[in-house]
């Protein structure tokens, strides 16, 4: 009895855990598409809007492909830099950042926000503009909320989207942008275009796609709102002597700019490194890579803009060459990275002892960092929180 009682549990606990990676949608598309109008029109957007926007919206079966795919990109910090971060787009965000020169000193007069901020996320989101997709947003976010995996999320974004036409903003036929509904010049959800952004040019009208003074306006409204801190660094690359307390790096913990000094380290650009604001050390490569001192801006903005770690990194980092930071110190030794498929075996092997790595995703986060840290103190090794090889082959065994 008792027997069955467990197998039944079993299957029970195996169907629903299926169930959560492969759900099914109920409804045909158009009864659903039915409903959802329905409920907009009770949520307060005119008739008007809902009809002449939904009506004969198709479903579109390659934006539910595209989300599905699992995409596997380098999670190597440098090989990713090299790749998002040519000398064409360096040169090419300075020279915007002079030709709109007016436009960001005005912004940054408003909100507080460095231009080079601004257009570094600019030439990452849209190669400045030039590319911003050109997909039908209301037919992917229809899409996205129809299918039963994110409904909560995408109906939400559907019904800002709504919201942003009925209210004037755009069109229903200019609002065209990547395939996830992420729309203009920075990548705004419609949910944060209906939130941060701000009409900067005057016309009364909040156009990301077409004004860029209202979307890099929009840009630092919204970082102004994460919590930005005007004046304040987010990033400074850092030379560090060859031996450290590795264990102190990582973002968990963070100590004054004076304790770092005194340990040794020193600005890339030899500036002198000083002051009584507080940073983390961040290694994206452990520790004979690139080394980063973070700031408040750097956790408080740029990774709620983008959780990854490496998108940010690498935002924040292309924001200092455009204020004129030099290129980056090469390694102090060659350094073999993990692979896409090697990552995911080590985070399954951490989850086996009882770590916490968030997802099994093959992404070097922040959670895979600190259990990484935990494993080197047993082994003895330098505690940078950056996975090798060895340590690898050592949690197989
Ligand atoms: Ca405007």
């Amino acid at each position: 009895m008792k027997t069955k009682l467990i197998i039944f549990i079993l299957l029970l606990l195996f169907i629903t855990s299926s169930f959560a990676q492969e759900c099914t949608n109920t409804l045909p598309f158009n009864t659903w598409l039915e409903q959802f109008k329905q409920d907009a029109t009770a949520q307060g957007i005119s008739p008007n809007t809902v009809n002449a926007t939904l009506n004969g919206v198709r479903y579109d079966a390659s934006i539910i492909k595209r989300d599905r795919r699992q995409v596997q990109f380098s999670q190597n910090f440098s090989t990713f830099l090299g790749k998002v971060i040519s000398a064409y787009r360096i040169q090419k965000g300075q020279k915007l950042i002079l030709q709109h020169a007016k436009l960001l000193q005005d912004i940054e007069n408003r909100f507080g926000v460095p231009r080079s901020v601004l257009v570094a996320f600019w030439g990452l989101e849209s190669d400045f503009g030039q590319n911003m997709g050109n997909e039908n947003t209301i037919r992917s976010l229809a899409t996205l909320a129809y299918d039963c995996r994110r409904t909560e999320k995408f109906r939400g974004e559907l019904l800002a989207a709504l919201r942003l036409i009925d209210q004037g903003d755009l069109t229903a036929r200019e609002m065209r942008g990547a395939w996830a509904g992420e729309i203009g010049q920075t990548q705004f959800l419609p949910s944060y275009y209906l939130q941060y952004a701000v009409d900067f040019d005057g016309d009364g009208k909040r156009n990301l796609i077409r004004s860029t003074a209202d979307a890099l306006a929009s840009t630092a409204n919204y970082l102004k709102q994460l919590g930005w801190r005007s004046g304040e660094p987010w990033l400074e690359e850092v030379v560090l002597p060859s031996n450290l307390p590795w264990e102190q790096s990582g973002l968990e913990q963070s100590y004054p700019i004076s304790y770092w000094a005194s340990l040794g380290l020193r600005r890339a650009d030899n500036l002198p490194l000083g002051g009584s604001l507080y940073a983390s050390l961040l290694l994206p490569m452990g520790k004979d890579g690139a080394a980063f001192l973070v700031y408040h801006n750097f956790k408080n903005a740029y990774l709620i803009w983008n959780e990854s770690l490496l998108y940010s990194t690498t935002a924040a980092y292309f924001a200092t060459r455009l204020s004129g930071a030099k290129p980056m110190q090469p390694n102090r030794a060659k350094i073999a990275s993990l692979t896409f498929a090697q990552v995911k075996t080590l985070q399954q092997r951490l989850v086996q002892r009882g770590y916490n790595v968030g997802n099994v995703d093959g992404i070097i986060g922040e959670n895979t960092r600190i259990a990484v840290k935990q494993i080197q103190r047993q082994l003895g090794m330098p505690m940078d929180g950056y996975p090798t090889v060895e340590l690898l082959q050592w949690l197989q065994k």
